[in-house]
């Protein structure tokens, strides 16, 4: 694209002399003066023929031109130009090297905030935004592609943060993240979908297999006497609710969410 061809006029105009390129980065050089002085021999005298006696781009190409048909360097002298080439090019290899170099930091740079856009801070699960994103596409790429979609949510938990803290509280999320992260890896998708609520996506599962997974999951997490990390002082249990829908030959993802919605909401009121 743009930024491709960009950078790579960038990387073409690194092989000018370093006090030329700063008059093309100050702007006293234009990028069209810059590319014709690629052509000269001498791109530093030219440059400041160019500055102090505003030769155009056409007078900089005729003069490279000419030089290019013109006898080349005289015999006699061929070592003393070698050297300085290598010596040319080597820094210009240094300076390409260090220019990749960026190129790759910034686009390391570039993955890690996309992925962290992607990520809840807290539990490290995929955040809202990522799972509504992945459900749409579930849902927009074949409409009978079967998935099964889960909601689970924390129960009583106000109560929890109120009598142990919040500190405690955000442990807690992370315990029960651990235990949805495990048994949602790919191609499955376990996100934190909101404070103590979380959501799951089982593609080509029905819904008998992943209410067996999350029985146990409910199990697992119930069983689990918790304890305080700084004093490990018990802390009781806590259980979870979960509503699971799979989805109908053509639903969209607002309508499948909404009725795993609904399947929790009466999870929840045929006790918690
Ligand atoms: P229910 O059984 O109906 O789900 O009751 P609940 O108390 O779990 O639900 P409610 O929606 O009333 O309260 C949710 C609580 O979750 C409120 C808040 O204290 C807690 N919570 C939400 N986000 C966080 C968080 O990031 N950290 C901690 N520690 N608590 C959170
Ligand atoms: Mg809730
Ligand atoms: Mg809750």
């Amino acid at each position: 694209g743009k930024s491709r061809s960009h950078l790579a006029n960038t990387l073409r105009l690194l092989q000018l002399p370093p006090s030329v390129q700063d008059h093309v980065i100050a702007g006293t050089l234009t990028a069209g003066h810059a590319r014709a002085l690629l052509a000269v021999k001498d791109p530093d005298t030219v440059a400041r023929r160019v500055i102090e006696d505003g030769m155009t781009v056409r007078e900089v190409e005729a003069l490279a031109a000419g030089e290019q048909t013109g006898t080349g360097p005289r015999p006699g002298r061929p070592r003393k130009a070698a050297i300085e080439k290598d010596a040319d090019t080597r820094a210009l290899e240094r300076r390409l090297e260090s220019s990749n170099r960026e190129v790759t930091k910034l686009r390391d740079h570039m993955e890690q905030v996309r992925r962290d856009a992607m990520t809840d801070a807290l539990t490290n699960l995929a955040n809202r935004k990522s799972f509504d994103e992945a459900l749409e596409r579930h849902c927009d790429s074949d409409e009978g592609k079967n998935i099964t979609l889960a909601v689970l949510d924390i129960d009583h938990f106000k109560r929890f943060n109120d009598t142990w803290g919040h500190q405690t509280g955000d442990q807690v999320l992370r315990y029960v993240a651990s235990v949805l992260s495990r048994i949602g890896r790919a191609p499955r998708m376990a996100a934190r979908y909101g404070g103590e609520e979380f959501a799951m996506i089982f593609p080509s599962e029905n819904m008998a297999v992943v209410e067996r997974l999350l029985n146990e999951a409910r199990q697992e997490i119930a069983s689990r006497v918790l304890k305080r990390r700084s004093t490990n002082e018990d802390l009781g249990t806590i259980t979870i609710s979960v509503g699971i829908a799979e989805r109908d030959y053509g639903e969209d993802a607002y309508d499948l969410l909404d009725r795993a919605d609904k399947a929790l909401y009466q999870s929840k009121n045929n006790g918690r």
